[in-house]
């Protein structure tokens, strides 16, 4: 079974003072993260101070939008605007730069579809002034 990005809905995400740069370059089609100046690592989700050595020199840079599915479920039972949508794939993605993302897969091939699989980002656009950062599988080159 092939899951495709347009049987999923996409709510407009409530946006908190400290995630509003993540969801501003949605808009745009960029996938951010934050960068810690002290130490280096990226972090997600978007916060205030490094969960990694408590700095709080948070800076947003543009991420390569690749990952690797670390874990996935086949959802058959969706809830508020996902309910009656059909199957979707909910999955954890490590992103390339380290953090690791809950997301949608979409356009994914479920009988084949493996922990470990390359994917890149696609946005799914709310109609709120924002989109969703959803992974579908990496496109051969
Ligand atoms: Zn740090």
């Amino acid at each position: 079974m092939t899951v495709e990005s347009q049987s999923l809905p996409a709510p407009a995400p409530e946006v908190t003072p400290e995630g509003a740069p993540f969801w501003a370059a949605t808009a745009d089609g960029r996938l951010t993260l934050q960068q810690c100046a002290a130490c280096g690592r990226h972090v997600w989700y978007p916060r205030y101070v490094c969960p990694h050595c408590h700095s709080t020199q948070l800076e947003w840079v543009e991420a390569s939008g690749r990952g690797t599915v670390y874990s996935f479920t086949l959802t058959t039972r969706g809830i508020l605007d996902y309910a009656g949508c059909g199957p979707y794939v909910l999955a954890l993605v490590e992103l390339a730069e380290g953090p690791k993302m809950m997301t949608n897969l979409v356009g994914v091939d479920t009988s084949t579809l493996s922990i470990g699989d390359e994917v890149q980002v696609v946005f799914a656009d709310t109609g709120q002034g924002n989109a969703l950062p959803r992974f579908r599988p990496l496109a051969e080159p």
